[in-house]
């Protein structure tokens, strides 16, 4: 059975969904799942000044990445549908004219060249202007409050611009709870009326966001800390429409890795991290944003390292599967405080989840890729070479850098490793080292290092001697997983092959 907890993601389709939007998202989906609620994905289009095409899409496909499914939603389980606000505009006015006539709200006719002279009033005496119960007082502002009724009217019928503000009370100390900040205090004398119902016909924010949160039912309003300015005036509408109010929860803020402030688009640019979850190209301009998912993230690194910005679960753990985040997830244990992005940490996540890969399945998708590269080999092969290099994969796509000496023999070698470790000497001990490794009967990688180390140990040479040429001769350079493992891999063949090789070229 469903609890009453309802959570809503309402993003506003304005542009690809950053980063702390899908944190969002999370933290809501999570709470929702833990009380066993319902998670609805709201989309806010009421300013079609901001609205962009394909940014819906981009959402829905991201959450989908992200396995943070919404139970209801555009087109789905639509219990208290339509959930796009532009297809419930009708529906707001009412409630609009519901606050006006309980004195709630007032009808403002101020042009925006009237409210632009206020400013430049204001600002010339160094003060700043708020259209608010100051300002209502002195009896500069055209509206309803200082209006006759029949003036009012009148406007009104000649078809005059006219937007509805909400009457701000005054001379109010506002009590709040947030259930992450606590109890939050406000003079209601420093909020300004803001606008409800805007001259185009269609709500603000404000206005749509209390409305839809109202009659979906929703319990916790859980998002980011930008929103927390709003708060004082959301607390207030409930109280003017008489409903109760939804619990609030603000979400600390991420913030850029370096300096000051929110992270942003800019920072990602700067030190080469995506700050979408999905790729995103501009309708307009063109440009093309990258995103984790095209960049080689697994979701679920993706997400357990999201879940990290601004929560921790209060142990040692670090790693949680999207269940195990349900059953961990505590309002109470999100900070306060901003969260510092870490894209090394980002990184650190994702080469854990590659390690609890199944070296199957990677072996699969890597099949695949050398196909395209026109290499086809078997699968046994290719997963012994998966579980020689995947503890230092942080990706798939590191695989080919990591493996390519396995498929072919090095087309060149190091420079600065062959002078240095490439002596006189060198090629006869090589030239030695291939009869060892030819007499060598049973060929992997235990017995090959056993009979090569004691070999070097009876020439009474060092370690390094050896087994540094060795390497360069079958990798190219002093890289790669541990040698014997190369050599039972590759084959006793192709070992000798590539000493062989090395002894020419070097
Ligand atoms: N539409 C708002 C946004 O874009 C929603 C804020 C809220 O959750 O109340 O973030």
């Amino acid at each position: 059975m469903k609890s009453n907890v309802r959570v809503r993601f309402a993003p506003s389709p304005t542009g690809p969904l950053h980063i702390g939007g899908v944190r969002t998202a999370l933290y809501n989906y999570l709470f929702a799942k833990k009380h066993n609620g319902t998670f609805v994905l709201r989309i806010e289009d009421t300013d079609q000044t901001r609205y962009v095409a394909n940014a819906e899409k981009y959402i829905i496909d991201s959450l989908e990445w992200c396995n943070i499914s919404f139970d209801e939603g555009p087109n789905k389980n639509e219990r208290f549908g339509p959930y796009r606000q532009s297809e419930r505009k009708e529906l707001y006015k009412k409630y609009a004219d519901t606050l006006i006539h309980s004195g709630w709200a007032y009808y403002a006719f101020d042009t925006s060249e009237e409210l632009e002279a206020h400013r430049k009033g204001h600002e010339k005496e160094g003060k700043t202007f708020i259209y608010n119960w100051h300002n209502r007082k002195k009896g500069r502002l055209v509206n309803s409050l200082v209006l006759s009724e029949g003036e009012v009217k009148r406007k009104i019928n000649a078809g005059e611009n006219y937007v509805i503000r909400f009457k701000t009370p005054q001379d109010n100390i506002l009590q709040m709870e947030d259930e992450i900040r606590g109890n939050i205090t406000i003079d209601t004398n420093t909020l300004d009326d803001k606008i409800l119902f805007k001259s185009d016909g269609m709500p603000t924010y404000h206005l749509a966001n209390i409305v839809d949160d109202h009659l979906m039912e929703i319990s916790h309003v859980i998002r980011g800390e930008e929103w927390l300015p709003s708060m004082p005036l959301h607390v207030l509408l409930y109280r003017a429409f008489g409903w109760d109010s939804p619990k609030f929860a603000h979400l600390p803020l991420i913030l850029k890795p370096i300096g000051k402030g929110k992270l942003s688009k800019r920072d990602g640019d700067k030190l080469g991290f995506p700050v979408f979850p999905l790729a995103y190209t501009n309708e307009i301009t063109k440009e093309v944003s990258s995103g984790y998912k095209e960049d080689g993230y697994f979701a679920e690194s993706f997400i357990n390292m999201l879940a990290f910005l601004g929560w921790n679960p209060g142990t040692e753990q670090e790693i949680f599967s999207l269940e195990e985040l349900i059953t961990s997830f505590d309002l109470k244990r999100v900070s306060k405080s901003g969260a510092k992005f870490n894209p090394d940490k980002t990184n650190w996540f994702q080469q854990q989840y590659m390690q609890t890969k199944n070296n199957t399945a990677l072996t699969e998708v890597y099949q695949t890729i050398l196909k395209e590269k026109g290499i086809y080999r078997d699968v046994v092969f290719i997963k012994k070479i998966i579980s020689s290099i995947k503890e230092r994969a942080i990706f798939i796509s590191d695989f080919w850098g990591l493996s390519s000496f396995f498929f072919e023999a090095p087309q060149k070698y190091d420079e600065k490793a062959s002078k240095k470790n490439w002596k006189i000497g060198t090629t006869e001990l090589m030239n030695e080292l291939i009869e060892v490794i030819s007499n060598i009967q049973f060929f992997s990688s235990e017995n090959t290092e056993k009979i090569i180390k004691e070999w070097i140990t009876t020439k009474e040479v060092g370690f390094g001697k050896v087994m540094q040429p060795l390497r360069l001769a079958l990798v190219g350079a002093l890289q790669g997983p541990h040698l014997f493992d190369i050599i039972e891999i590759i084959g006793k063949e192709e070992t000798i092959k590539r000493i062989k090789n090395a002894i020419e070229v070097l």
